[in-house]
């Protein structure tokens, strides 16, 4: 059955969603589903400037792939809709009206010139100006709290140019809690009072926020730190408007890998990684930014990596499904101080879950790179040398490389390799080899080896001198599987086919 617990990622559409937007998503999802609960997402396009396209179909999309879909939302079980908060713009003017009515918000009508100017003044004294009792009555400041109701009504008919405020309350220690932080106390009179609503007839982020969310019946505001500093304006609106507030937990910022502050594109581009879950086209500058799928990482280990920035189980157990990641979750295990984010471990988890993959879906994915090659083989050729490949691979990207030699002779032979173990000699012991090999009628693994062998041990050689050569010749280079799988796999002709192009090649 459903519980009353109802949470949302909110994010706002102006660009790609960085990774820490997504793990915001993906606590605020397994909160939900451990509870039994429902996962909301909502769209907070207030900001007309900051708006591009198509970043609310990209933030869906990076859902579908995280495999974090949501529960209601755009297009989805609108209970609550609509879910973009520029279709519900006439409604938040109502909400702004009961505030000044109840005296708990009023309008002001400072030009931005007279607000630099205060800025400006209280800095030559070295103080810092904030828009709340210390000055709003002052009578410098141009608001309905000094005005009159008539000159008010006035400039709002002569289509002045206002905002509404809310009235932060004077000498108050507001206490508040965090299901992270724990209690966090601050003095009233270091709130500025917030803009609520702007003339252009929409509300600011924190008025449509707290509407939303209590209209929307959100049980929990999970998100970032960054939102920390508006919990106590957010916390006196609930007040204000007599409505029970949600639970707060404000997630840890995730940090560069080296050095201070947050993780950036930039630290990305610098050192090599994605910030993006999937590539994003700029539509105006075209520029493309690579995405964790495209980079060939599996969405379930991504998502693995991802949960353990920030929170961690209490045990040594490192990869979790998505279902024990449900199990597990605990707000109360996610840490305070920020995550530093670590590449290499990205990678390492990519590795881990790689291995647990089956040969069958590996070779699902590896099918198509070889198609685009021109290779045709059939599934259980190529899953057969995916299972001798896989163990070495991070990236379903890496199985070409690791593998080429299944499928083509090799054209290049690895310089180094071949002055060390191809000597004068060489060609007329394998010149012998691809005799003895075509003699060999069992042409399997363990047989060939089994011949081979004792021709080397009746020869009286070291097996060095005949099986580096002939790894050389199959494969190219001294890498690879063992070699005489390689061997039973590329079969008779082509064993002794690519003996003789080393002979003539080296
Ligand atoms: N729109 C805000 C954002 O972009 C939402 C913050 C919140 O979750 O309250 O992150």
């Amino acid at each position: 059955m459903e519980s009353n617990v109802r949470v949302r990622f909110a994010p706002s559409p102006t660009g790609p969603l960085h990774i820490g937007g997504v793990r915001t998503a993906l606590y605020n999802y397994l909160f939900a589903k451990k509870y039994n609960g429902t996962f909301i997402l909502r769209i907070e396009d207030t900001d007309q400037t900051r708006y591009v396209a198509n970043a609310e179909q990209y933030i869906i999309d990076s859902l579908e792939w995280c495999n974090i879909p949501f529960d209601e939302g755009p297009g989805k079980n609108e209970k609550f809709g609509p879910y973009r908060q520029s279709e519900r713009k006439e409604l938040y003017k109502k909400y702004a009206d009961i505030l000044i009515d109840s005296g708990w918000a009023y309008y002001a009508f400072d030009t931005s010139e007279a607000l630099d100017a205060e800025r400006k003044g209280h800095e030559e004294e070295g103080k810092t100006f904030i828009y709340n009792w210390h000055n709003r009555e002052k009578g410098r400041l141009v608001n309905s709290l000094v005005l009159t109701a008539d000159e008010v009504q006035t400039k709002i008919n002569a289509g002045e140019n206002y905002v509404i405020r809310f009235k932060s309350p004077q000498d108050e220690i507001l206490k508040m809690e965090d299901e992270i932080r724990g209690n966090i106390t601050i003095d009233t009179n270091t709130l500025d009072d917030k803009i609520l609503f702007k003339s252009d007839g929409m509300p600011t982020y924190h008025l449509a926020n707290i509407v939303d969310d209590h209209l929307m019946e959100i049980s929990h505001v999970i998100r970032g730190e960054e939102w920390l500093p508006s919990m106590p304006l957010h916390i006196l609106l609930y007040r204000a408007f007599g409505w029970n507030a949600p639970k707060f937990a404000h997630l840890p910022l995730i940090l560069k890998p080296v050095g201070k502050g947050k993780l950036s594109k930039r630290d990305g581009d610098k050192l090599g990684f994605p910030v993006f879950p999937l590539a994003y086209t700029n539509d105006e500058t075209n520029e493309v930014s690579r995405g964790y799928k495209e980079d060939g990482y599996f969405a379930d280990g991504f998502i693995n990596m991802l949960a353990f920035l920030g929170w961690n189980p209490g045990t040594e157990q490192e990869i979790f499904s998505l279902d024990e990641l449900v199990q597990s979750f605990d707000l109360k295990r996610v840490s305070k101080s920020g995550a530093k984010f670590n590449p290499d471990k990205t990678k390492w988890f990519n590795q881990q879950y790689m291995q647990s993959k089956s040969d069958a879906a590996l070779t699902d994915l590896y099918l198509p790179v070889l198609s685009e090659k021109g290779i045709s083989k059939d599934k259980e050729f190529v899953q057969k040398v995916v299972s001798s490949i896989k163990e070495r691979a991070v990236f379903v990207t890496d199985f070409w490389d690791l593998s080429s030699f299944f499928f083509e002779t090799p054209t290049e032979f690895d310089e180094k390799a071949a002055n060390k173990n191809w000597k004068p000699e060489t060609a007329q012991l394998m010149q012998e080899l691809a005799q003895v090999i075509s003699n060999v009628e069992d042409f399997s693994s363990a047989n060939t080896e089994k011949e081979i062998k004792e021709w080397i041990t009746a020869k009286e050689i070291g097996f060095g001198k005949v099986m580096q050569p002939l790894r050389l010749a199959l494969v190219g280079k001294l890498a690879g599987p063992h070699l005489f799988d390689i061997i039973a796999m590329i079969g008779k002709v082509e064993t002794i086919n690519r003996i003789e192009n080393a002979i003539k090649n080296l």
